[in-house]
């Protein structure tokens, strides 16, 4: 039986208030709160054994490498990747991204062709528009339908020998639709094209297989699943992180330097220059202990029943609408009261201690598909209440009042 109350006990700031009244924190999309054992893990870390690692022959910077390269371990095993060493870290998704965005610029002709989906984050269309201005490579969007969901058949007429690479969401945030992954993963390696998803969204909800789902590069940020921000991680097949060049240069991602020549480090070395983001990689692997421990079927199936709860309540207000109503989708509720701007909607949620996120979220395009400035967002975790949602309900409906 799910213990919602012992949950909430390993989220200190669950108890706090905010403008006088208990915090309600509906954001989860923009970033997770952070358990009492990550706290602990990083309070550990610079209490204990902060050292530079893989340099020192101390026995601080042994501690620190070796529990570094555990924490790898930790996220090979939870994304069940062949190797250790296809987990690179990163700061986040964004620079997962723009790391495989940088080394395909060398390997992309004129006349190759990159496709990316209308549900982007725009972490996803930016890096791609820059390397097709430097390649001459063209960009193709898979459109979306009015559920929110991607027009699948569209793709598939997209797709041709020239095209090289496919990037799409695993689950928009924004509207919180989960895409066919295993589909377009499937069709892209028809015509011998690779394939990132943008795993940022899902990784809080799903346990993600990366062998069974077959995927080139799968990346994401540890603070949506529980973690610290600044750091993340980018999966990739081994062969295509062999053929990739590297990203920055510096230290660590050498093997031999000379002002002729530098060859490079071994992987996943090659790809992490400089010292990283330690404490945040280590903490990164107790957060994704910490989710392991509730378990991920345990928090789908919960924050399920929050999410059919909340659309039933909320759709009970007159004039809501719900943008993003596909039957594959996660705990993301985008809506909009008729005639009322989200951020009018959202000011008065924060005087009442309700954290939600309003404007286009990071994905203006699909705002402008629906013709409209932007939504209000919930987003509900695992250590979230129906009773918060009766307080979301109810707030919902005093801004109605105030505002029309
Ligand atoms: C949050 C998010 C990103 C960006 O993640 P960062 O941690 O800011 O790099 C990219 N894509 C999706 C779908 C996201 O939800």
């Amino acid at each position: 039986m799910y213990n919602i109350e012992n949950i909430r006990k390993d989220f200190p700031i669950l108890s706090r208030k905010v403008n006088g009244n208990p915090l309600v924190y509906f954001d989860n999309a923009a970033t997770s709160q952070t358990p009492q054992q990550v706290i602990d893990c990083i309070v550990d870390y610079y209490s204990n054994y902060n050292a530079n690692i893989h340099r020192g022959v101390h026995s601080l910077s042994q501690e620190a490498t070796d529990k570094y390269e555990q924490a790898r371990k930790t996220i090979q095993q939870h994304f069940n990747a062949k190797h250790t060493h296809e987990i690179i870290f990163t700061s986040g998704t964004t620079h997962g991204i723009n790391l495989v965005a940088n080394g395909f610029s060398s390997l992309l002709k004129k006349e190759d062709e990159i496709i990316v989906s209308a549900l982007e984050h725009h972490s996803n269309i930016v890096p791609w528009q820059m390397l097709c201005n430097s390649t001459g490579t063209t960009l193709r969007v898979i459109p979306m339908n009015d559920q929110g969901e991607l027009v699948i058949s569209e793709f598939d007429k997209l797709l041709s020998t020239n095209t090289k690479l496919v990037f799409v969401n695993h689950i928009s945030n924004a509207l919180g639709t989960i895409n066919p992954i295993k589909y377009i993963i499937e069709k892209a390696h028809q015509v011998g094209a690779a394939v990132l998803i943008d795993g940022a969204q899902a990784c809080p909800h799903i346990k993600t297989d990366v062998q069974e789902l077959d995927v080139d590069f799968y990346v994401a940020s540890a603070h949506k699943m529980c973690g610290p921000t600044g750091i993340g991680m980018l999966y990739g097949k081994e062969e295509w992180l062999k053929k990739l060049p590297p990203y920055q240069g510096g230290g660590e991602m050498i093997a031999e330097v000379t002002f002729e020549k530098t060859t490079y480090a071994d992987l996943p070395h090659k790809f992490e220059a400089g010292t990283p983001n330690i404490c945040g990689g280590i903490a990164f692997g107790t957060a994704l202990d910490y989710m392991n421990t509730v378990g991920f079927d345990t928090i789908a199936a919960y924050e399920n029943d929050l999410l059919q709860y909340a659309t039933k309540k909320l759709l009970e207000i007159g004039g809501l609408k719900i943008y993003g109503t596909s039957k594959q989708k996660t705990s993301v509720i985008s809506f909009n009261l008729e005639g009322i701007h989200p951020y009018d909607v959202g000011t008065i949620l924060d005087k009442l201690g309700i954290a939600v996120r309003t404007g286009h979220h990071c994905a203006q395009p699909i705002m402008d598909f629906y013709k409209i400035p932007g939504t209000v967002r919930a987003s509900f975790a695992f250590y979230n209440t129906k009773a918060e949602i009766d307080a979301l309900v109810e707030g919902v409906k005093k801004a109605k009042m105030m505002l029309s």
